[in-house]
């Protein structure tokens, strides 16, 4: 059998990556609706761009024809001027006829104005196609790659869940209880790492027979004042034990 506390190492680490993936997931799932957002906003300026020049064709269309109205009116007028017998007459129809030409003049300006307006409209309408064209395909393949790297990650977790069961199978039950607990107990860190006689748990001081327990690695040793399970880098801290504090 494989030594318990290595084993307990590896399952507490594939535990903590397993806690940490909820928010890892979140993430990726934001990222991606983060995207779709982008997009949407794009889209709706475009369609408002597109509202706005159908309302001025449709203004134009208005004003083409009050200005075929007033063009009538005018030939009537004009037409009027060979019937009239009187000089008075006559200048009242000529009054009439000036007056009228003002308004063609006046329509004939605002058609032109609203014209301006449609060409540069359409303008930046073409532009903006081709813009949200190219952000569509951009959108779709940062999509794709987030889509992708989070179907790898899912893939990972799977895979991080099997070997967890792998090393479940090889371990003392007893060991994986007491693990269990401890983890729930202390906020997932069960299995701490020691230097220079110190818990990193709990940093107290670790009585040397205990530690000496702990280098050797055969055993399960709490820590006696957080309760923790011990354990220790063996080949640096070796070099650091002997190096670091003569005598002990
Ligand atoms: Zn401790």
């Amino acid at each position: 059998m494989e030594n318990q506390l290595k084993l307990l190492i590896k399952i507490q680490a594939i535990d903590t990556q397993l806690q940490k993936s909820e928010e890892i997931k979140k993430k990726y799932y934001d990222d991606i609706e983060a995207i779709e957002h982008e997009l949407t906003g794009e889209e709706g300026t475009f369609a408002k761009q597109k509202e706005e020049l159908q309302n001025l064709e449709k203004e134009h269309r208005r004003l083409e024809w009050a200005l075929d109205d007033v063009l009538g009116r005018r030939g009537k007028a004009q037409d009027k001027l060979f019937s009239i017998k009187t000089n008075k007459e006559y200048q009242a129809a000529l009054q009439e006829i000036e007056g009228i030409k003002e308004s063609v003049k006046k329509q004939e300006d605002e058609i032109l104005e609203i014209m301006e307006q449609m060409e540069s409209l359409r303008g930046a309408l073409k532009k903006n196609e081709e813009h949200l064209k190219k952000t569509r395909a951009e959108y779709a393949q940062k999509k794709k790659q987030v889509e992708e790297a989070l179907n790898q990650y899912l893939q990972d977790i799977e895979g991080q869940k099997e070997k967890r069961e792998a090393l479940v199978k090889e371990i003392n039950p007893q060991a994986l209880r007491d693990y269990t607990i401890l983890r729930e107990a202390k906020h997932g860190l069960a299995v701490v790492m020691t230097r220079n006689e110190l818990c990193l748990g709990c940093n107290m001081k670790i009585p040397p027979q205990i530690y000496n327990l702990v280098i050797t690695g055969d055993d399960i040793i709490h820590c006696p004042s957080c309760r923790r399970i011990l354990y220790i880098e063996h080949e640096p801290e070796h070099i650091k034990t002997d190096t670091g504090i003569p005598g002990k």
